[in-house]
């Protein structure tokens, strides 16, 4: 018996809508270039996205076409968030810190055919672009300057269109978003996200039990929209008509830290390595800051260090919100909250739940399973490779590469290892393409990694495998120290030898003045690999 309810459309169209409705008077705060702070409405936001969209139609947009982007945060880039998916059309992000090669193979991949580029990027955009022979226009945001003769202005486009849309009837299942993996590992894949999937993550995110957004919220999105749909967040703040504050390009912690006072946020979400350096300030200026808005930080993309999530809360009063996410979820998948029955728990007991990668979210399941496809239990030990399924994740890569990984019964094998303890909570100890292999053992670089950077001199210290005759592989551990401090090497092996066995511990330590980073600022271990890997061996 089939019920009789509605069979209403979750799209994107709907939030633009809504936000027009109910919430013209919020407001989306973005940092430009020289650093002042442009302000605007959602009633603005919603006739600009208006324009656009005719004028993307006037070019000869058609519904499934991409409209790539090369943009840091700022309301222009929102604009494009909601006026392509709502046309029919696909937004596809550019991920402005890869290498120009990367960027022309997945714009080609892509097909985009109309790029939108911030005038400050355009030299990026130059190198790459005769790679693309899908472009048929180039869109120039005026961020920094005038754009340049014989270059489509966005501002002169929008200028003569009408400030309301038709918005065509949408199946929820069309594509909304295409997000690229950063193909670390091979070359990068294409996701493509629907509306369904984009409105469901984002209600998910709307929950008490998650990160509650709601009305009253102010959002900073550190992490770039290009950076997996910036986690959901724009969708869920034009949504709820949380007021935005985008950081444009400026992310040192200075500029954010100004931007989380001066702005009231009640919500800042970005990768850890822009936490540590955001800690290390506040460390160093407790009192210049009145951070009293902030509700939480939601921190993910790699381990969040546990003495981060502790130097926040007990140094500064602010609680973290840590949570698992990939490109190929649309991204967040767990988080990492203490439930009901760990009330009475000590504190630091409750940190530590905080400080795993947390339980799947409503309508996400995961499993793990060994390299010979069993699935594990969920005792708190057995490591294997986490599986996810639900309306969030991936059913495919756009293109059809990497069919392997999806399962024949319907999971994606996310390439985490991971044990499940009995209450759900996942705990990540390594990507699989990061694992160090001794002697035929797994050793956790993510648990060496979290002890080392609860060292006080240690700002970040990233732990790989190096090649040794005897183990095939051993732990080398790379350490950044804290401005002004450093400490041995013996020093460093006795702190860690009080928390792990003997042969866990890293064979050597090199002092490094920065870990090398990924286009979305994780720690490059391949990059560790090829400059160490035979460190041990010399
Ligand atoms: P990439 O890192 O390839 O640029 P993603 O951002 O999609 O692309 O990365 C997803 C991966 O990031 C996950 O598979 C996992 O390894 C890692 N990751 C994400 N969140 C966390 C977290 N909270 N703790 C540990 N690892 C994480």
């Amino acid at each position: 018996l089939t019920g009789r309810m509605m069979d209403f459309p979750l799209t994107l169209t709907h939030f633009l809508e809504r936000a027009r409705t109910y919430f013209g008077r919020s407001e989306i705060v973005s940092r430009q270039p020289d650093k002042s702070l442009h302000r605007y409405t959602y009633a603005d936001f919603y006739r600009r996205t208006c324009k656009l969209a005719h004028a993307l139609a006037r070019l000869g947009v058609k519904p499934g076409d991409r409209v790539a982007s090369l943009s840091w945060n700022h309301h222009r880039h929102l604009e494009l968030y909601f006026a392509v998916p709502s046309m029919g059309a696909v937004i596809h992000t550019l991920n402005l810190r890869l290498h120009p090669n990367d960027l022309g193979y997945i714009a080609r991949h892509a097909e985009d055919r109309v790029i939108v580029v911030d005038r400050s990027l355009l030299p990026l955009l130059e190198k790459f672009l005769a790679a693309v022979p899908s472009v048929q226009h180039i869109i120039v945001i005026p961020d920094d300057g005038p754009t340049p003769d014989g270059r489509l202005d966005y501002e002169k486009l929008l200028a003569p269109e009408q400030d309301s849309f038709n918005w065509p009837a949408l199946e929820e299942r069309s594509a909304a978003m295409l997000c690229y993996t950063s193909g670390t590992t091979g070359n990068p894949k294409g996701v493509l996200y629907s509306h369904r999937s984009c409105v469901l993550h984002a209600l998910a995110l709307c929950m008490t039990d998650t990160f509650g957004i709601g009305e009253p919220d102010a959002i900073l999105p550190v992490v770039p929209m290009f950076h997996a749909a910036a986690w959901g967040m724009p969708h869920a703040a034009v949504f709820t008509g949380a007021r935005l504050v985008f950081p444009g390009p400026h992310l040192d912690p200075t500029s954010l830290l100004d931007l989380m006072a001066g702005e009231r946020v009640t919500l800042a979400a970005g990768v850890p390595t822009i936490w540590l350096g955001i800690l290390a300030l506040l460390d160093q200026e407790p009192k210049r800051w009145d951070l009293r808005s902030v509700r939480t930080m939601a921190i993910g993309g790699s381990a969040a260090p546990p003495a981060m999530i502790a130097g926040f809360l007990h140094r500064h009063g602010l609680v973290v919100t840590h949570a698992w996410g990939m490109t190929e979820l649309n991204p967040v998948g767990t988080l990492a909250r203490p439930r009901r029955h760990h009330e009475h728990l000590p504190q630091e007991e409750r940190l530590a739940l905080r400080a795993t990668q947390g339980f799947a979210l409503p309508l996400v399941e995961v499993r793990h399973v060994s390299d010979a496809g069993k699935v594990l239990p969920w005792d708190g030990s057995t490591m294997g490779e986490l599986e996810v399924r639900g309306p969030w994740v991936a059913s495919s890569y756009y293109g059809g590469e990497g069919p392997d990984r999806f399962t024949p019964d319907g999971w994606f094998k996310t390439g985490d290892v991971v044990t499940l303890d009995a209450d759900g909570y996942v705990r990540i100890t390594d990507r699989s393409k990061d694992v160090i292999k001794s002697g035929g053992e797994w050793i956790s670089s993510v648990d060496l990694e979290n002890a080392l950077m609860a060292h006080p001199a240690v700002l970040e210290a990233a732990v790989f495998a190096a090649k040794d005759p005897k183990w095939d592989e051993r732990p080398l551990a790379a350490v950044v120290f804290k401005p002004g401090q450093s400490v041995s090497k013996e020093e460093l092996a006795a702190h860690l030898e009080k928390r792990f066995v003997k042969w866990w511990l890293p064979d050597d330590y090199v002092f490094i003045p920065q870990i090398p980073r990924t286009s979305t600022g994780k720690f490059l271990k391949t990059k560790l690999r090829e400059d160490y890997g035979n460190y041990l061996l010399d």
